[in-house]
């Protein structure tokens, strides 16, 4: 039983719960056994709370059994980043200067979660303060991949990633500044969805780079994402950049097919992958082709110049966005003669190298003097890489690319060499730096049994026909 219920998806799991086949306690149960099973391997957490789960979980069988309506997410076992705000457990963002803090408020994602009967299991782990693709920067963990416990399971979002590809969880909410939701979704087989700048609230997410943060699902398939994205997406006066608009449904037309959708493949991000990925990409260009789509090639060099653009903007966002971590305020505080020696001693123990790395890049490049070669040249790319999505979306609908170059590498493997490291996001960053909805879906593993996934790209706002193109390429490759 216990393994039947694993299996299901959100809609499966209510229909058993409306039905009396199972209560929700059994639920968490299941999920239970299967956490005591593979965390001691997978190491996907970094704080858990199942008696709390559980306590949830009998509170809403009462319910039910009152003849209640239970909320879109009822009885369906949730984890967060750890860089999301809650109440009830600590946030640390993997990092020791906020070892223990617990937030005075909820992130409202966290808040829509449970105010749908999301049950929430525990939070997970993360590159530090989501600087990373590989989840290795923790300084907590390493978070292993639950096709090869040798590789990474991708990062940032690593813990929510490997927790629901090996099933400890139902959905992973995640953040995605470069590629931290997609890239780690690519890497264990499941499904990883960025919305639309301002799509989903960032209010309780601990910014990095806030204007290419936005916060996603993470499921094992296209419906559950979508479901999931309803209930995050919408207004929230608590984040400025938040877009006023009503969001567009998703699970209603998924099934609507791509018959007439114009797709591009963007071939020069085709071309850097391996030839592995290439086989997969072109199944699901023979998937979209089979379901009525009109799939072309599209070149769109300035998609890969982002890279380095992004390596000037987020760092120097995220200098400023870590200034806050200074001894008084949260977590962490070593002891100094001075002030000044204090916040130095803090932050020198607090941050990890990576952390270290990137505030002071970003403070280098805000600096005066290189301000104007770095900065500003950067955002000029920024620029180019929203006019190069013009000039695609003027001839067709949606885009396709592969998600990460390569399969899920070793851990170890890319650690010493941060470019190395950062060329894993090459695909992923321009849509943060354009600010528009990007998903990455499975597709089949490679020949040493790792998965693969392809990511699909739509204009800002586009997130309907994104979910429908997703859709019908989950189907085709079935
Ligand atoms: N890997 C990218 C970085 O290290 C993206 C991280 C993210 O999306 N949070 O900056």
């Amino acid at each position: 039983m216990n393994d039947e219920i694993l299996d299901w998806g959100i809609a499966e799991l209510q229909r058993r719960l409306d039905g009396r086949e199972v209560t929700t306690v059994e639920v968490i149960d299941a999920y239970e056994e299967q956490i005591a099973i593979q965390e001691p391997e997978i190491d996907a957490f970094l704080s858990l709370d199942l008696d709390a789960a559980r306590s949830r979980a009998a509170v809403q069988d009462a319910r039910r059994a009152r003849g209640e309506k239970l909320g879109r997410l009822a009885g369906v076992p949730v984890v967060l980043k750890d860089n999301l705000c809650t109440t009830t457990f600590p946030t640390t963002a993997a990092s020791k200067i906020l070892e223990g803090w617990i937030p005075p408020y909820n992130a409202t994602v966290v808040d829509r979660i449970t105010d749908q009967d999301g049950i929430v299991l525990g939070k997970t782990n993360l590159d530090e303060f989501a600087m990373g693709s590989s989840t290795e920067n923790s300084a907590y963990k390493i978070t292993k991949n639950p096709y090869d416990l040798e590789r990474v399971p991708g990062g940032s979002s690593g813990g929510s990633a490997a927790a629901v590809a090996s099933r400890m969880a139902l959905v992973g909410l995640g953040s995605d500044t470069g590629g931290s939701i997609r890239q780690p979704a690519a890497l264990t087989g499941i499904v990883g969805f960025k919305p639309t700048y301002g799509r989903v609230s960032r209010y309780g997410l601990l910014a990095f780079a806030s204007s290419l943060d936005q916060i996603g699902p993470l499921t094992a398939s296209v419906e559950d994402a979508a479901l999931v994205a309803e209930c995050l997406m919408g207004h929230d006066p608590r984040d400025a950049t938040s877009l006023q608009e009503v969001p567009p449904t998703l699970l209603s037309s998924l099934a609507e097919g791509v018959r007439g959708v114009r797709i591009g493949v963007v071939t020069n991000l085709v071309e850097i992958a391996s030839p592995g990925v290439q086989t997969a990409l072109a199944r699901a260009v023979d998937a979209l082709q089979q379901a009525g789509a009109t799939v072309t090639e599209i070149r769109l060099d300035e998609l890969a110049f982002g890279l380095a653009a992004y390596y000037v903007v987020a760092p120097a966002e995220a200098s400023s966005n870590l200034a806050r971590y200074d001894g008084v305020r949260y977590g962490l505080r070593e002891p100094g003669a001075t002030v000044e020696e204090m916040m130095i001693a803090t932050r020198t123990k607090g941050f990890g190298p990576e952390v270290k790395r990137r505030i002071m890049l970003g403070t280098y490049a805000l600096s005066a003097g290189y301000y104007d070669a770095f900065y500003v040249t950067a955002q000029r790319v920024r620029s180019l890489v929203r006019a190069a999505f013009d000039r695609a979306y003027a001839s067709v609908d949606l885009l396709l690319s592969p998600t990460s170059p390569t399969t899920a590498f070793r851990i170890g493997e890319r650690a010493a060499d941060p470019v190395e490291m950062y060329r894993s996001d090459i695909c992923t960053i321009p849509s943060n730096l354009s600010g528009d909805p990007a998903l990455s879906i499975p597709a089949g593993v490679d020949s040493d049994g790792l998965p693969i996934g392809v990511q699909l790209l739509g204009p800002a706002r586009s997130e309907q026909l994104l979910f429908r193109g997703a859709y019908a390429v989950e189907e085709g490759l079935r």
